[in-house]
């Protein structure tokens, strides 16, 4: 018999942001019977672990850890997602939220088949901002080959349908429509998971490292794509400059980070992910000759062995000091530092210099939907203010993968919580 005190609540759950955390949410959430819909900006889910190279500790591809989990959300019918997708407004309260969400148009119908034929007729291009700026694609494409959903789309920046519409002619399937509208989508949910991620720290506003200045100094991520085997060189570690092999590298620690003119927090993994880019460039060049410039080197939870086995390469050089700036002499970028346990200055040449920049939260590229309080670096803030919705991953905190994953099982057992209370009102 029903009782009549019980409130009825919706057994659901939207979660904002289709990476490595959000998708654990899903697919935990679902698994435990609630309906859920994951609502994702990027036409394709992944976030950035799908722009990875390998992935510490144990290196493996990222491609190993996403795919098992879009397996289980392709077999599992309680789950939902919405790409090209973002939450504009979120009002109610545990148990009963109504959420709007603004889906932009994908051009790209379900009959597409990934043929590819599309891109040989389309002669307009757009960077390509899975390989992060570098390089094109046409402006339609495939965001990357592992992608999921393996469907194309078209960058309404790039294309002006009006005055072509090439690429509906070359497509057999009838799968393109230029004239595709935006939507906009109300949903229901009983808790709302905010696993929003991050986005790397604009290192053209840290003056002295010469960002923007010589495309051979890169970020952090931009590394990672420069030595995949899917990124814009095919995995060969050459300047983007000129083409020549990597074989000196330097490594600048913080690059944001803990600095109050930018980030004034630690990102917690960029001194992991400079040991592991380390190890992409010893195993193509043995003799490969690695600098890295830190303030101190943190190796968070249990990464120790990682960074030992990394520093005990031989090939590693480690500064302690603080980069004062980066110059280009004779074809050669040469950075110059203050060696604090030696007392003196240093002056290391090299072939590209890889700034380790800071992950700032995705939610400061603009407003959060209302409900949804942030602290003043833009992350969720998890203290229980606001009923029924949580956080995880790195909309939370900067972190690694399997904090993340660790941190969307809390958010769901935390999300269905309150669910079950407030149905027994
Ligand atoms: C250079 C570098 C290397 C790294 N290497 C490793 C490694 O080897 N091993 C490891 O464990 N960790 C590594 N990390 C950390 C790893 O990238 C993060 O732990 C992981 O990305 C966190 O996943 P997430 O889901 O919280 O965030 P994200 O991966 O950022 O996913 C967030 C998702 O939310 C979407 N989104 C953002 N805003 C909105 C919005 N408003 N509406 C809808 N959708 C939105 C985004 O498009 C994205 O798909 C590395 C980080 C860096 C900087
Ligand atoms: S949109 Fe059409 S032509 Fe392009 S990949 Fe899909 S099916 Fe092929
Ligand atoms: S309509 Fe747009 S996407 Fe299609 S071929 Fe022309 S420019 Fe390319």
């Amino acid at each position: 018999m029903l009782d009549p005190q019980r409130r009825s609540v919706h057994r659901s759950m939207v979660v904002v942001g289709g990476g490595i955390a959000g998708i654990s949410a899903a697919v935990e959430a679902a698994e435990a019977g609630y309906e859920v819909t994951i609502v994702e900006r990027n036409p394709y889910l992944g976030g950035r672990v799908a722009q990875l190279n390998k992935y510490f500790p144990k290196l493996c591809a990222p491609t190993c850890g996403l795919e098992i989990n879009f397996q289980r959300i392709k077999k599992n019918p309680r789950i939902r997602f919405l790409t090209m997708a973002e939450v504009e407004s979120i009002s109610g309260r545990p148990g009963e939220f109504d959420i709007t969400v603004k889906q932009r148009p994908r051009y790209v119908n379900d009959r597409c088949t990934s043929c590819d034929a599309c891109t040989e007729a389309c002669t307009q291009t757009r960077p390509d901002a899975y390989n992060m700026g570098m390089g094109t694609t046409k402006a339609i494409y495939l965001p990357h080959a592992m992608a999921f959903p393996m469907k194309y789309v078209i960058d309404d920046n790039a294309c002006r349908p009006e005055a072509c519409g090439k690429c509906v002619n070359a497509c057999k399937y009838g799968a393109i429509d230029l004239a595709m509208p935006a939507r906009s989508i109300h949903l229901k949910a009983g808790a709302v998971i905010m696993a929003t991620g991050w986005d790397p720290y604009d290192a053209s506003r840290i003056d002295n490292l010469g960002f923007g200045h010589s495309p051979d100094i890169v970020t952090n991520i931009m590394m990672e794509r420069l030595t995949a085997p899917n990124g814009p060189t095919g995995g060969h570690l050459v300047r983007p400059s000129d083409g020549r092999a990597v074989k000196r590298i330097a490594f600048v620690q913080c690059a944001g980070s803990r600095d109050a003119l930018h980030l004034g927090y630690c990102s917690a993994i960029c001194c992991m992910a400079s040991l592991k880019q380390a190890s992409y460039v010893i195993e193509r060049f043995p003799d490969a000759e690695v600098t890295i410039f830190y303030i101190d080197l943190r190796a968070p939870g249990g990464y120790d062995a990682f960074s030992r086995k990394i520093q005990a390469s031989g090939n590693v050089r480690l500064i302690n000091g603080k980069v004062a700036k980066i110059v280009e002499t004779a074809g050669d970028l040469v950075v110059e530092a203050e060696d604090i346990q030696a007392q003196a200055k240093r002056r290391v040449a090299v072939d590209m210099v890889v700034l380790a920049s800071g992950m700032a939260s995705a939610l400061a590229r603009g407003k959060p939907p209302a409900n949804c309080a942030v602290d003043d670096d833009s992350f969720v803030v998890a203290d229980g203010t606001m009923p029924g919705i949580f956080a995880a991953g790195c909309a939370r905190s900067p972190g690694d993968v399997s904090a993340a994953v660790q941190d969307a099982t809390a958010a769901v057992m935390q999300a269905i919580g309150a669910i079950q209370t407030a149905a027994r009102g």
